[in-house]
């Protein structure tokens, strides 16, 4: 029984896709252009020889009936990880198009496929975001996986909010045609914080790089100030654990129907600089104002009950990660 991961070249799916070859599963993925997925299947059967892996070409998730050939083509798909959605800052349209139109109609198309060409899939699970959570409040707030962001789209004006809000749609249009229509699949979605962590082969650390390790870049690459204790700041998690825990989502049945909410743990930009200047003191980057950092009071989360439903877990540290991702950024641009 296969695995079908959708946008497989992304950043967090490469590393899904490894876990799931690594386990034995046989893994289907979809991306928008075969030229993508070359490099990727030709380092993943160097990897694991004996894995199974095939790509299928879906130029346009939010055509009507977008999955159906791929769901057609392979009638021993049990399981479907669904994490194609515009995860990057910079796209040159207009908001709705960019962003909305692709993560809600892209989630909808994937799920009508699956009820009426796939009635053998057990298990679906949606990459969804803390941005589906988050409040924007002011004041302090423990956040759960209870919590859902107020964002409306007419509250809409920048391309942060349009991706906050194309999260929060998805998703909750995903919980909504499970309750109305009633598949037979179980639905359970994932919402990590800001992904860190290396790219899972250093040559893709070499390109433009994901908009949240952009983040750690950024910190890189600006010289002395001490802006970073407010922003970037919020909730971390390593992408080698966003990968594992989609692993479980499937295997764990107390966590289906769940909304799996993952973070290790609170940063600011400053907290970022500290690890980096304490790693790598020979690259004398900004110094900013260490003693002022307390990322603690960013903001809080509470994930008790997601942690008991996967039978516990424990995540990367921000300094492993940070220190990870950084090197990897020198070794493939210097
Ligand atoms: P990437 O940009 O690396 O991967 C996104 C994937 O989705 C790519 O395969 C991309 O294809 C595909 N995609 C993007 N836009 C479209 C579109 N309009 N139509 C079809 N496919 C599209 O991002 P990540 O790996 O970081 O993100 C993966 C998922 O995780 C997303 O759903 C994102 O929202 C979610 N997420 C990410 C977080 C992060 O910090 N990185 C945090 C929380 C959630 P192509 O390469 O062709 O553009």
């Amino acid at each position: 029984m296969s695995v079908l991961v959708s946008g497989a070249n992304g950043f967090i799916a490469t590393h899904i896709v490894d876990n799931l070859l690594e386990a034995g599963y046989p893994v289907i993925g979809t991306v928008r252009s075969a030229t993508k997925a070359e490099p990727l299947v030709r380092d993943f059967l160097k990897k694991y020889p004996a894995a199974k892996l095939s790509i299928e070409v879906v130029e346009d998730i939010t055509a009507e009936g977008a999955f159906d050939g791929v769901l057609q083509n392979h009638h021993d798909v049990k399981y479907v990880l669904h994490t194609a959605s515009p995860a990057t800052l910079g796209l040159d349209k207009p908001l709705k198009e960019a962003y909305l139109d692709p993560a809600l109609a892209g989630t909808l198309s994937i799920l009508k496929s699956i009820k009426t060409r796939a009635p053998q899939v057990t298990n679906v699970v949606i990459t969804s975001s803390f941005a589906a959570i988050y409040g924007f409040n002011k004041d302090y707030v423990t956040y759960t996986n209870e919590h859902w962001s107020p964002l409306e789209w007419e509250q809409v004006n920048n391309e942060v909010l349009a991706y906050c809000a194309s999260k929060k749609y998805a998703e909750k249009a995903a919980w909504e045609f499970v309750e109305q229509e009633k598949p037979n699949f179980k639905l359970s979605t994932i919402c990590p914080p800001y992904v860190f962590g290396p790219q899972l082969f250093d040559w893709m650390a070499a390109k433009k790089l994901n908009t949240s390790n952009e983040l750690i870049t950024k910190v890189i690459n600006t010289p002395q100030t001490t802006d970073f204790l407010e922003k970037p700041s919020g909730i971390f998690v390593d992408v080698r654990d966003v990968a594992k825990i989609h692993k479980l989502a499937l295997e764990k049945e107390a966590s289906y129907g769940t909304r799996l909410f993952i973070g290790s743990q609170t940063f600011t930009g400053q907290t970022i600089l500290n690890i980096l200047n304490k790693n790598f003191p020979e690259k004398k980057l900004a110094v900013g104002a260490p003693e002022k950092d307390d990322p603690n009071k960013v903001l809080g989360f509470n994930i008790e009950n997601v942690l008991e439903s996967i039978g516990g877990y424990k995540f990367i540290s921000l300094e492993r990660s940070v220190v990870d991702t950084a090197s990897q950024y020198w070794q493939m641009n210097s």
